[in-house]
């Protein structure tokens, strides 16, 4: 199969409302992932501060996973900003409480900084990013300047402060890592929809016109700096004004879908295939000579005329191509050797259709 198709359109996906509620919907899984998380490490902090002898703080988490179940159920239940209520009411306060129970060496305030990157991602205003992005920054230093002039409420060993403080770290570490590799993926993910739309037709998933012609451009650049052959093939559906009048547009449309799928067939993964305009195929030919081109282009004409086409259209149908081919000389360009490859098309329309026409060589 031709090397392309894996580029074939085949979910109709494009950058549109679909896809981006997809992006949300991911957004929120991730959500929910992340109050799993945070209440599976308040259910660790609850034994751990009974242990430490800490039990207002141990208690303190039974609120937290009270706070993060009530988030998990609104986004299950799609009350999306009532769970970012709760999961910011939750963070801001614990962190509070947990650096005045035991002290900035706690590191429970390094939870805060988990909203920098949660909030650039999100999708409010970027004036109410700011804003938030401000009113946090104000918070943490509040927080940190009210430590330097008062003492913990309960502090704890060091030892245990240590420990404590290592977990927070390697908490926040851990969720940072993994918020970065969700945003990394959804950048890819968006870069690789984009490439497509550019690059691919939708109708046919061959590469689009724009997309071909500089794929013509690479193979030419490489005809001429190591001189390797490269043939050229332009195909035009004949007749199909009056198949589309007789079967209507969407079936035409259908026809052409399984025409972008049996030229590909018929070729080698590293031929090209384009549509360059209506029901009017470029396929480019790397390391090929006019010789083999045209078998190439005979081959393509007889799947297109032999092809059960019942299936797509319901009843047999002929569906038949004229073709014309050329070869890239020394003292060719884009436009004069596919121009070549256009008049040879036309001979063929003008010698009855359903045929392969050569070329031939640039006139001196
Ligand atoms: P010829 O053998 O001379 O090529 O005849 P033709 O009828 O194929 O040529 P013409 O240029 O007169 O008509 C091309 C037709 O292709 C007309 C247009 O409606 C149809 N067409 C172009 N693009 C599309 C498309 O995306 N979908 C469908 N269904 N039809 C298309
Ligand atoms: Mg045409
Ligand atoms: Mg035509």
């Amino acid at each position: 199969m031709q090397g392309n198709l894996q580029y074939m359109n085949n979910d109709n996906s494009t950058v549109n409302p679909a896809s981006r509620r997809e992006r949300g919907l991911k957004f929120w899984q991730v959500a929910r992932r992340a109050c799993q998380i945070a209440a599976a490490v308040d259910i660790s902090f609850f034994f751990m501060f009974h242990f430490l002898g800490s039990p207002i703080l141990a208690w303190i988490n039974v609120g937290s996973v009270a706070m993060y179940a009530a988030a998990y159920y609104a986004l299950e239940r799609r009350q999306n900003r009532l769970a970012i209520a709760l999961i910011w009411l939750e963070v801001i306060v614990h962190s509070a409480l947990g650096t005045i129970m035991l002290g900035w060496g706690s590191g429970f305030h390094y939870y805060l900084l988990m909203f920098i990157p949660a909030l650039c991602i999100s999708s409010v205003r970027r004036s109410t990013i700011y804003s938030l992005l401000i009113g946090l920054w104000g918070y943490y230093i509040a927080l940190d300047i009210l430590m330097w002039f008062i003492e913990p409420v309960q502090p704890i060993s060091p030892e245990a402060l240590l420990g404590v403080h290592l977990f927070n770290l390697s908490v926040v570490f851990a969720m940072f890592a993994y918020l970065s590799f969700f945003y990394m993926s959804m950048v890819v993910s968006a870069q690789r929809k984009l490439r497509k739309l550019a690059t691919v037709d939708s109708l046919t998933g061959l590469f689009n016109r724009r997309h071909g012609s500089d794929l013509a451009d690479n193979e030419i650049a490489r005809f001429r700096r190591v001189g390797r052959p490269v043939t050229f093939m332009l195909l035009d559906v004949d007749h199909f004004k009056p198949i589309n009048d007789r079967y209507g547009h969407e079936m035409g449309d259908k026809i052409l879908a399984e025409i972008g799928q049996l030229i590909p067939a018929q070729l080698r993964t590293q031929d090209i295939v384009a549509r360059w305009g209506g029901e009017e195929f470029l396929v480019i030919l790397p390391d090929t000579r006019l010789e083999s081109a045209l078998a190439s282009a005979e081959r393509i004409r007889v799947a297109l005329r032999s092809h059960d086409w019942k299936m797509v259209t319901g009843e047999p149908i002929d569906v038949t191509t004229s073709v014309g081919v050329s070869e890239m000389y020394e003292n060719d360009d884009r436009g004069s050797v596919i121009g070549r490859a256009d008049r040879a098309l036309y001979r063929g329309k003008a010698g009855g259709r359903n045929r392969v026409e050569c070329g031939g060589a640039p006139e001196q």
